[in-house]
């Protein structure tokens, strides 16, 4: 299904046009407009999915693989070091647009960094709570 008021739907099937660098039936690959770095690129299914929860299972599946082939992909062309998956889940996880989509960004050598955290801390205790609040909702 599409959603008549979804910018991504109507870029993903092809009614705005975008900087296309991969497409099929289920997907359009464009390249982001406010790119991270060169390369930037968004993975979007044509279906509307609000976010990863909404994803059926066979569309999730052929998301990694072609994340890779893109990654790789911009490893030969831009000549990357590496490259980022990275995909946001709610407003508070800092996603903008409410239609599923991927990020691949290339990472270069000396290039900004992308996609970090600083790494905190957690007792033995606190790590069992937590596992066990989350399993518990499985
Ligand atoms: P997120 O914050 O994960 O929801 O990512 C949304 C991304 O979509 C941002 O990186 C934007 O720069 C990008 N974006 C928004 N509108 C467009 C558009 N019309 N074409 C290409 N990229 C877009
Ligand atoms: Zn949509």
């Amino acid at each position: 299904m599409r959603k008549a008021d979804c910018i991504f739907c109507k870029i993903a099937n092809g009614e705005i046009p975008s900087s296309t660098i991969y497409e099929d039936d289920e997907f359009r690959v464009i390249l982001d407009l406010g790119p991270a770095s060169r390369g930037h690129a968004l993975i979007l299914p044509k279906e509307h999915f609000k976010d990863v929860c909404e994803l059926d299972e066979a569309t999730a599946a052929r998301i990694l693989p072609l994340g890779a082939k893109i990654g790789t992909a911009m490893k030969k062309s831009l000549g990357c070091a590496g490259f980022n998956l990275v995909q946001n889940n709610g407003e508070a996880a800092g996603q903008t647009v409410f239609h599923f989509h991927m990020h691949v960004i290339p990472r270069y050598e000396g290039g900004p960094s992308i996609a970090s955290w600083k790494t905190g801390s957690a007792t033995p205790e606190e790590l069992q709570e937590t596992a066990e609040k989350i399993q518990n909702a499985l």
